[in-house]
């Protein structure tokens, strides 16, 4: 039963909590059983919180046995990227310097996230502080990807979506920036999606790059990253940036998506720059037979250009990098997590050098180091300011480009999962897993990543993008699209 359990999907898995057929700590249970299991050879979660899950769990078993109302996803697990603060529970974002730190409060999706009766296993691996695109970068060691364990989940939020391919949990929480929740839903056979910017809270996340990074939900099917969507979605006023408009219908988009069957009069655009060179084959041939597939649907396939995302990553790794160097000069030694060299001997700023450079793994501190260069006098206008400017006109590609289609298309990422270890003496080579990712992050579009088909025996992502404020069309075609294919999971010998 434990097993059965976990290969559910969380909708599933609600209505069989909701009418009272499976109680829901009979869930949680089944899900924690499968992660003492496996997760010693994944490696997904830096931190299960049992005792915790199963308290939320009783509580939802309670509330229903009183008859009281049930949220849509009430009683369903999911594990949480590290890089979201939840009260009382090790929040660290990968990061030695703030290893073992408890928040003393909830970001506002967690917060939305136990008022919905959702039940919340643990916190999952990353890169650290959300840099990288493999989980390479974690401090705490590499995630391994449930389709081949010798190769990366990608990043930055490989724990969430080895977790979710892994059956460790049907729901995850991730973060996306330039790619991370996209890029590893790609290489991990999942659906992951990024809502347009402010559309989900960032209060509580531990900030990356503030101008870019966007929540969102991953998960094994469309409908379910739609339900998940629904909860942390809306305004917030904790966040400056949040959108006070109501969360698009991406949960009827995704339900009359699938029920369909169909994408006729829908134009989908496919975009010229985001193919060629430097992709791989295998990769490429998925992408076209996907595009057959939208085809075959009934959809309108156009082709579009978009002459600037050619910049995109020049731009992304100055923008990202000058925010980043900004964002994470309050890791100080003073208030939170690691304190070197505090012996009453040393001055304050030798205090925090110490503890930044015991803290702070290369990629960050690389990171650091650009930004900071780029925002200093002198060369601010040539860099960043520069940067800024190309993101305007990778804007108005978008813009141009969705006056002739109503979604745009690409693979989700140039390459397959790559093997642990490859890619991390070369920067360049990790950075360039995001090419197809940034420009959505850049234009604070919404972007979804579903699973199209395997190359080489490991999946590959399709991209679909809409509009700002249009997630819901991302959740159509992806629904419709996912309907229409062969679901694809990760060899049963690999975990068994
Ligand atoms: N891989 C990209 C980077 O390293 C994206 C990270 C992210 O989206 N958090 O910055």
């Amino acid at each position: 039963m434990g097993d059965e359990l976990t290969r559910k999907s969380a909708s599933e898995l609600a209505a069989l909590v909701a009418g009272g057929e499976v109680a829901a700590v009979e869930v949680a249970q089944a899900h924690l059983d499968r992660i003492e299991a496996v997760d010693s050879r994944v490696r997904a979660f830096l931190n299960v919180d049992a005792d915790g899950a199963l308290e939320a769990a009783r509580t939802v078993d309670k509330k229903r046995a009183a008859g009281e109302r049930h949220g849509p996803l009430a009683g369903v697990p999911l594990a949480m990227k590290d890089v979201v603060v939840t009260k009382d529970v090790v929040t660290t974002a990968g990061s030695k310097i703030l290893e073992g730190w408890r928040p003393p409060y909830d970001a506002t999706i967690s917060a939305r996230i136990k008022a919905a009766g959702i039940v919340m296993l643990g916190k999952t691996n990353m890169d650290e502080f959300a840099m990288g695109s493999s989980t390479e970068n974690s401090a705490y060691g590499p995630t391994h990807n449930p389709w081949d364990l010798s190769r990366v989940p990608g990043g930055s939020g490989g724990g969430s979506a080895a977790a979710v391919a892994g059956y460790e949990a049907p729901l995850a929480i991730g973060t996306d920036t330039g790619g991370s929740i996209r890029q590893p839903a790609a290489v991990t056979g999942t659906i992951g999606h990024k809502p347009t910017y402010g559309g989900v809270s960032r209060y509580g996340l531990i900030a990356l790059a503030s101008s870019l990074d966007q929540a969102g939900p991953c998960t094994r099917t469309v409908l379910d990253a739609a339900l998940l969507h629904e909860v942390i979605g809306g305004h917030d006023r904790c966040d400056s940036t949040s959108i006070n408009r109501p969360v698009p219908p991406v949960v009827t988009a995704a339900r009359e998506g699938a029920a369909a069957g169909s994408l006729a009069g829908v134009r989908v655009g496919v975009v010229r720059e985001l193919g060629g060179e430097g992709y791989q084959p295998g990769v490429l041939a998925a992408f076209e037979s996907s595009v057959e597939t939208l085809r075959g649907l009934g959809a309108d396939i156009v082709e579009v250009s978009c002459p600037h995302f050619e910049y995109a990553l020049a731009a992304y790794y100055l923008i990202l990098p000058s925010e980043c160097s900004s964002n994470l000069a309050r890791f100080d030694a003073v208030r939170y997590g690691l304190r070197v060299g505090d012996d009453g001997s040393r001055a304050l700023e030798d205090v925090m050098a110490l503890t930044r450079e015991a803290g702070f793994g290369p990629e960050v501190k690389r990171r650091i180091m650009i930004g900071t260069y780029a925002l200093s006098a002198g060369y601010y206008d040539a860099y960043y300011g520069q940067a800024q400017k190309v993101r305007t006109l990778i804007a108005r590609d978008f813009g141009a480009a969705f006056e002739k289609a109503d979604v745009l298309v690409s693979p989700t990422s140039p390459f397959v999962a790559f093997g642990l270890g490859e890619r991390m003496d070369d920067p360049m080579a990790m950075y360039v897993n995001d090419l197809c990712t940034l420009p959505a992050s850049l234009a604070g579009t919404p972007a979804i990543s579903v699973p199209a088909g395997l190359s080489e025996g490991l999946p590959v992502g399709l991209q679909i993008m809409a509009p700002a404020m249009a997630d819901d069309r991302c959740y159509r075609v992806a629904a419709t699209f996912e309907a229409a294919v062969e679901r694809i999971s990760p060899p049963a010998a690999v975990l068994t």
